[in-house]
């Protein structure tokens, strides 16, 4: 990780709307999670669910008509996908490219419509021309991930729905990973220029929740190796081992897991529970296995 190239910068100068948008944890989720807690810590050692995953992607692009040819070019995409493929390879899953689609659309390019369903914490729909976009780009099953990039996204930087358990083949246009374009890997996003928040709702999209989910109190995220902690946004520092917003209880907070708002280039770790969990969700929620 580059870490030595980063510049911060100081918190006035960052988007207020950098973060992913997710709050919460969704209730279905989190019930087969308590289902299947118990054989977690031996999980990958169950008989045939140890299995490297394996799961393409797909990119779409949606731009505005008059953005220049390199914008979110292939090229770019191309190495956002490798550095996401590089990471999860280190987890037992095993992305491959799929395709990359281009949408020239001024509409389409700005996802400033969408309802979210507060007890689920997913998005349940947008405008019909999206919707549209989104049916006649959702291909696969529901092992397929389908990620948008967008000139924007009104309200947040990213947002991606997570395993939804029984979520019907009629719904899974609902189904994928939503971000704007300054946060792809060398975007213009303040401290999100490292390609790391693709990584961060990728893990929403494997069924992970925040580190900070329920701040110092109750389950949290539901993972035991990750200590509790509450929610503060990137300002750039990485002050790992030092910063302890849940001074009651053990463990600092972990700042560079993916799954914290922690600036990118601080963002280079999941822990063996959240390896764990992905596998889990996977094969219980999306595979069905
Ligand atoms: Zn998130």
């Amino acid at each position: 990780m580059a870490v030595a190239s980063y510049l911060p910068q100081t918190l006035q100068e960052r988007s207020l709307d950098s973060e992913c948008g997710i709050k919460g944890t969704p209730s279905s989720l989190v019930e087969v999670i308590e289902q299947r807690r118990d054989d977690e810590a031996s999980y990958q050692s169950l008989e045939g669910r140890d299995a490297e995953i394996q799961v393409t992607a797909y990119f779409h692009i949606a731009v505005f008509a008059n953005s220049t040819e390199d914008k979110a070019s292939n090229e770019a995409v191309k190495a956002q996908f490798q550095l996401l493929k590089d990471t999860y390879a280190l987890y037992g899953i095993n992305l491959s490219l799929g395709g990359i689609s281009r949408e020239v659309n001024d509409t389409i390019a700005v996802l400033s419509v969408w309802t979210l369903d507060e007890t689920e914490n997913e998005i349940l729909g947008s405008t019909v021309e999206t919707e549209d976009y989104w049916k006649r780009t959702r291909t696969g099953s529901y092992e397929t991930l389908h990620i948008y990039f967008y000139e924007d996204l009104i309200g947040t930087a990213a947002f991606c729905n997570f395993a939804k358990p029984g979520r019907p083949e009629s719904d899974y246009y609902l189904d994928g990973c939503h971000l704007r374009i300054n946060v792809l890997l060398g975007g213009s996003a303040p401290y999100r220029a490292y390609g790391t928040t693709l990584t961060h709702e990728v893990g929403h999209w494997f069924g992970l929740f925040h580190i900070f989910a329920g701040g110092c109190e109750g389950e949290g995220d539901y993972i035991d190796d990750t200590p509790a902690q509450t929610v503060t946004s990137a300002d750039g520092t990485c002050p790992l081992g030092t910063k302890d917003t849940c001074p009651d209880l053990p463990g600092t907070d972990m700042v560079n897991n993916y799954m914290d708002y922690t600036a990118d280039p601080c963002r280079d770790t999941f822990t063996p529970g959240q390896h764990s969990r992905m596998h889990n969700v996977f094969w219980a929620v999306r595979s069905g296995k």
